[in-house]
C-alpha cells in the first residue's frame, strides 16, 4: 500500500469514529431506556478506545514504517469491525422492546454509509448474527473418510497391503479412539466426575492427532503425483527456503530423522507468515500449536515397513512421486488467509 493510502485510510476510520461518536451521543439515552447499563457503557469504553488509538496512530504515523502502520490500522479496523456488530445487537435487542416511537433502524443505516473504504483495506463488513456452525462434528461423531483413490493407486511407491492396513485399520483405530475420549469427557462434563480427565485428554490428543494428520495425509497424495509445486506455493517456497530443492532436501532429511514414530510436516505460520518444516514425534509431540499443517508425511513404521522393512529412508526419498501438489497448493490458498499479528 502507497503511503498515501495508508493516510486515506486513517482520514477514513477517523472521520467513521466521528461520525459513530456524535450519532451515539442520541443514541445512548435512547439505548439506554430498554438495555442494561453496563452493556452500553461497555459500547461506549470500546468507541473511546478506537478513538484513542486513531489519535495515536495519527500523531505518531510519521515515526513509523508503512509495513506497521498497515498492521495496525488492519488491526483499528478489525475493533471498527466488532464494534459495527455490537452497535447491531443492541439496536436489535432495542427494537426487540417493540418501542415504536423511535425509528432505530433509520440510525444503524446511517452509521452503514460511514463505513470506511472497504477496497482499499480488503475490509468486508457483514451483519453480525450468530448461528452454530451447520457441519460441525458431534463429539464422538467423527468418521473415517475414504482413500481418495483405490487401495492400489499408489504402487509400486506404496503397495496395496500397506494402504490397506494403513487406512482401514490403523486410521480407523484414531477415529475410534478419538471417539471413545471425547465421549468419555462428555460423560465427564455432564456428571461432573473429572477423575480420569487426564487420561481422555491425552487420548483425545493422541487420536485426535492421528486421525486429523491421516485425512491430511491420504489427500496429499495421488497416483497422479510428483513432479514439482507450481504457482504461488512454489514461489513461497522459493522464497522461504531458497529454491524448490533445498526445501525438499530439508523436508527429506527431517522426515528421515524423525526419532521413533512420527510425521514430517510443512506448516504455513499465521504468526510468522511463512512456510516451516516441523518433525512430530509420535503425533502430538515437538508440534506447534498455532500452524496449519499443509504437507504431511506419515513416517510411523505401519506406512512402511511391510515394504520397505528398515528402509525408511528409500520410502521416505520414493514418496516424492506420489505427492499431490495441486491439494496441498489448495491448503496454502485457505492456509494463507490466516494472518495474526506477528511477533
Ligand atoms: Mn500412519
Amino acid at each position: 500500500m502507497e503511503q498515501e493510502g495508508v493516510h486515506q485510510a486513517l482520514y477514513d476510520i477517523e472521520e467513521w469514529v466521528t461520525s459513530v461518536k456524535d450519532k451515539w451521543i442520541n443514541a445512548k439515552d435512547l439505548l439506554l431506556k430498554h438495555i442494561r447499563e453496563d452493556e452500553v457503557n461497555e459500547w461506549e469504553r470500546d468507541l473511546g478506545e478506537i478513538q484513542t488509538r486513531v489519535d495515536l496512530l495519527k500523531n505518531n504515523r510519521s515515526d513509523q514504517d508503512t509495513e506497521n502502520l498497515i498492521v495496525e490500522l488492519k488491526d483499528v479496523h478489525e475493533q471498527c469491525k466488532i464494534l459495527h456488530d455490537e452497535y447491531s445487537q443492541l439496536s436489535e435487542k432495542f427494537s426487540r422492546t417493540g418501542d415504536s416511537e423511535l425509528d432505530f433502524e433509520t440510525e444503524t443505516t446511517k452509521h452503514k454509509n460511514h463505513e470506511i473504504d472497504d477496497e482499499r483495506l480488503d475490509f468486508k463488513k457483514s451483519k453480525h448474527t450468530w448461528s452454530p456452525p451447520k457441519d460441525s462434528v458431534k463429539p464422538g461423531k467423527h468418521k473415517l473418510p475414504p482413500l481418495p483413490y483405490s487401495y492400489d493407486a499408489l504402487e509400486p511407491t506404496i503397495s496395496e497391503e500397506i494402504m490397506k492396513l494403513h487406512h482401514d485399520i490403523h486410521h480407523k483405530s484414531y477415529v475410534d479412539g478419538l471417539n471413545k475420549a471425547e465421549l468419555k469427557m462428555e460423560n465427564a462434563r455432564k456428571t461432573g466426575n473429572f477423575d480420569l480427565i487426564r487420561h481422555w485428554e491425552r487420548e483425545a490428543a493422541f487420536n485426535g492427532a492421528g486421525h486429523y494428520l491421516h485425512t491430511i495425509f491420504w489427500d496429499v497424495m495421488s497416483p497422479n503425483g510428483g513432479g514439482k509445486p507450481k504457482g504461488d506455493l512454489l514461489n513461497q517456497i522459493k522464497y522461504d527456503f531458497g529454491s524448490y530443492n533445498t526445501f525438499k532436501k530439508h523436508f527429506t532429511e527431517a522426515a528421515k530423522n524423525v526419532e521413533g514414530p512420527g510425521w514430517a510436516i510443512l506448516v504455513w505460520s499465521p504468526r510468522s507468515h511463512r512456510l516451516a518444516i516441523l518433525q512430530a514425534e509420535k503425533h502430538q509431540n515437538l508440534s506447534q500449536w498455532d500452524v496449519v499443517p499443509l504437507l504431511v508425511l506419515d513416517v510411523w513404521e505401519h506406512a512402511y515397513y511391510l515394504q520397505y522393512k528398515t528402509d525408511k529412508d528409500k520410502y521416505v526419498d520414493n514418496w516424492w512421486d506420489v505427492v499431490n501438489w495441486d491439494y496441498v497448493a489448495k491448503r496454502f490458498k485457505e492456509a494463507e488467509k490466516l494472518q495474526w499479528k506477528p511477533y
